[in-house]
């Protein structure tokens, strides 16, 4: 038995909205908040200290890679472990009911997958794999996490921060030392990276095209737990409202494409979403 859920502002505007089908999803990282992945800006949608991996330092400054990959040995189990939340069911759940028929998101943990939804575009790549910058060989990533777990017995530095959302953690420069980095088994060089878009790397443009074509195809645009700060994502809310497609938003506090949305709803997704499947699916 569970409590009358609080009253939302927008709530039955925004099931209205999605009781018409063909919604299309485009999620970020306040969705996986609840389970246990930090978002890279919090309510205030300032930045954390702990500065995000560019793609610049990743392909061009060894030591950078280096450090990367010894934080990532590190941060990546608590990715890994994480399950998904009750807004990922929900969604799912709407994805079921038709409410919702495609999903892009902008996280790259794949928790929206474990937690039932179909067809998933990642829009900005999953953590999931690696990819072979040499030869462009794709693997799993827990296949190389057993790899360097064989590679680095010894290798268990304290984290000195919390864990990134694209699981990297902060370590002590002194320990980055001690680590080894293995190679790509399909070619046997590398350097391997993770399957996903760091900062200052573009999105392929097929995948952008394959996007703006799922925009083109929605009945309305459900915006979930993002501040499209980024604009690899806000290109999409734009792309909507010049189609005279609605754009609804679920986040908690401000956000850059406030101004486009037809419906917002200014409340937490683990309220919001379970709510939305209750009365829809
Ligand atoms: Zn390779």
């Amino acid at each position: 038995m569970t409590a009358a859920p609080p009253a939302v502002d927008g709530l039955t505007e925004l099931a209205g909205l999605l009781a018409g089908g063909g919604a299309l999803v485009l999620s970020g990282a306040g969705l996986s908040t609840d389970s246990g992945i930090p978002d890279y800006r919090g309510a205030t949608g300032s930045l954390r200290r702990h500065t995000p991996m560019t793609y610049q330092t990743f392909t061009r400054d060894p030591r950078g890679r280096h450090r990367y990959w010894a934080r990532s040995f590190i941060g990546w189990r608590q990715i890994a472990e994480a399950r998904p939340n009750a807004g990922h069911r929900a969604v799912a759940a709407l994805q079921r009911a038709g409410a919702v028929a495609d999903v892009i998101t902008q996280n790259v943990d794949g928790l929206h997958q474990a937690g039932g939804a179909r067809g998933v575009l990642e829009l900005h790549g999953g953590l999931d794999r690696t990819v072979c910058l040499a030869c462009g060989d794709v693997a799993s990533r827990a296949a190389l996490d057993l790899r360097l777990r064989a590679a680095n017995p010894g290798f268990r530095p304290e984290p000195t921060d919390e864990v990134n959302p694209d699981g990297d953690v902060e370590l002590p420069e002194e320990a980055l030392d001690g680590f080894v980095m293995v190679d790509c088994l399909a070619c046997g060089r590398g350097p391997l990276k993770p399957d996903v878009v760091f900062f200052g790397e573009t999105v392929p443009r097929d995948r952008v095209d394959a996007c703006f074509a799922l925009v083109d195809d929605a009945r309305a645009l459900l915006v979930l737990g993002s501040s499209l700060t980024v604009m690899s994502g806000y290109r999409f809310v734009i792309h909507a409202a010049k189609r005279g497609i609605p754009v609804a938003i679920v986040n908690s506090g401000p956000t850059r494409g406030d101004g486009k949305a037809s419906l917002k709803v200014d409340a937490p997704l683990g309220v919001v979403l379970p709510e939305l499947a209750r009365r829809l699916a």
